[in-house]
């Protein structure tokens, strides 16, 4: 994505003479290492209704507080543990961290749900349903109805009756909703939305982004809207990144947001301040007044 252009994947320091070291399995050994000491963390971004102009939910985003390099970003090594048990045990990581923060909201009496981010890869391991399972159980008052998952269709794609089952059982056994996300940069996005049973697309950030300098995005953005409704399909725009975008969005019929005009992902100390001193800019509420009348 182009806000890393030009950032590598985290390269280690090797103390030696060789100086940096790159090597892939020094890689996997730090990724681990972070897991065990505790490095890792998700980033919070809301999704707001722009009809209601309310919080609905949150997105677990991962960051890794890498020692001596810094923040670190999916991008920078999600990738290098793409298809490995690696994969699998931080996507574990994930699944008990996000379930111990919707606990924690429902303790207080938040009605938001939390949505995570899951690889096509983990969704379909073999133990994957029966180690959600497991993790769900330590969590025994959580309501799972506000747990979602979202899942890339660009790589659901594999073995798309097997993800087709989990998804079906993840909703049947667990009431666990599942999101199509990065809608339309999949090939075969048309048939995803009638095979997969998710309860939502949400726009690719791409096409959003564009939509009010390029009209074919701009059209592209507008046709995803209306075939989603007629699937009964929520639609959530990723990368609203203004009040236009939001008005426009709006106007087509999409009812929910996420984007950097709303907020950039944040630590889940900063969210409960963030969440108190929220409210929809006046300019949007003035044009949903219109739309409503
Ligand atoms: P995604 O799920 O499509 O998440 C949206 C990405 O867009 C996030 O980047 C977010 O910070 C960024 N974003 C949100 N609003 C805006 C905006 O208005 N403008 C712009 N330019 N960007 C915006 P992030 O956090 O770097 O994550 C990148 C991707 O990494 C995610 O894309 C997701 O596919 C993946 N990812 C993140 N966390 C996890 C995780 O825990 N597990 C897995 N498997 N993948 C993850
Ligand atoms: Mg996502
Ligand atoms: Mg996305
Ligand atoms: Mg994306």
């Amino acid at each position: 994505k182009a806000k890393l252009d030009g950032k590598k994947t985290f390269r280690m320091y090797e103390t030696g003479k060789d100086g940096w070291r790159d090597d892939k399995s020094d890689q996997l050994y730090a990724i681990r290492r972070g897991l065990t000491d505790n490095e890792f963390q998700l980033f919070m971004q809301p999704k707001i209704s722009m009809c209601t102009g309310e919080v609905v939910g949150y997105e677990a985003l991962i960051r890794w507080q890498h020692p001596e390099q810094g923040l670190l970003y999916p991008q920078q090594f999600l990738p290098l543990i793409n298809g490995t048990t690696l994969e699998i045990q931080l996507g574990e990581w994930v699944i008990r961290q996000a379930l111990m923060h919707l606990q924690q909201w429902q303790n207080q009496n938040h009605h938001w749900h939390i949505s995570i981010n899951l690889s096509a890869y983990h969704l379909g391991f073999n133990g994957f349903l029966q180690r959600l399972g497991e993790i769900i159980a330590d969590f025994p008052e959580v309501d799972l109805q506000f747990f979602q998952f979202e899942i890339l269709e660009s790589h659901a794609l594999d073995d798309l009756s097997l993800i087709v089952d989990v998804v079906r059982r993840c909703r049947n056994e667990f009431k666990i909703k599942t999101v199509l996300d990065d809608f339309g940069t999949g090939y075969s996005s048309l048939s995803h939305i009638r095979t997969l049973p998710v309860s939502a697309v949400k726009i690719d950030q791409t096409f959003v982004r564009n939509m009010l300098v390029d009209v074919d995005d701009c059209k592209i953005v507008e046709g995803v809207i209306a075939l989603a409704r007629s699937f009964d399909l929520e639609v959530i725009a990723e990368g609203v990144e203004s009040l236009r975008h939001g008005q426009i969005l709006l106007s087509m019929g999409c009812e929910f947001a996420q984007g950097y005009v709303i907020a950039k992902p944040m630590p889940v100390n900063e969210l409960l301040a963030w969440n108190q001193q929220f409210s929809l800019p006046q300019d949007w509420r003035k044009y949903r007044y219109h739309q409503q009348h």
